[in-house]
């Protein structure tokens, strides 16, 4: 299993106990929001450490992970 599978797996095992504070909030995969509007939400959430540690292993084709926002033209999470 590779270190990103296995974050993964953390992160999803944890969602089935406990809800991240972006659930149905459809602002973390818009292209044009800024991460820097919605590091107060992921701030709060329980499962911050487990979706931090995921995407800075994995670095996600896209959305606002952990405050940051990860594309597919970026090497690591942005403020932006
Ligand atoms: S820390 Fe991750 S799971 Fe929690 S609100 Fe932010 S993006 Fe969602």
């Amino acid at each position: 299993m590779s270190r990103a599978t296995a974050a993964y797996e953390r992160l999803t095992d944890a969602m089935l106990e406990t809800d991240p504070e972006c659930q149905n909030d459809g602002r973390f995969v818009l292209d044009d929001q800024p991460a820097h509007t919605l590091s107060y939400i992921c701030r709060a959430c329980p499962l911050f450490d487990l979706c931090r540690d995921y995407a800075e292993i994995e670095r996600p084709k896209g959305g606002v992970w952990a405050g940051k926002r990860y594309s597919s033209n970026s090497k690591a999470g942005t403020d932006e």
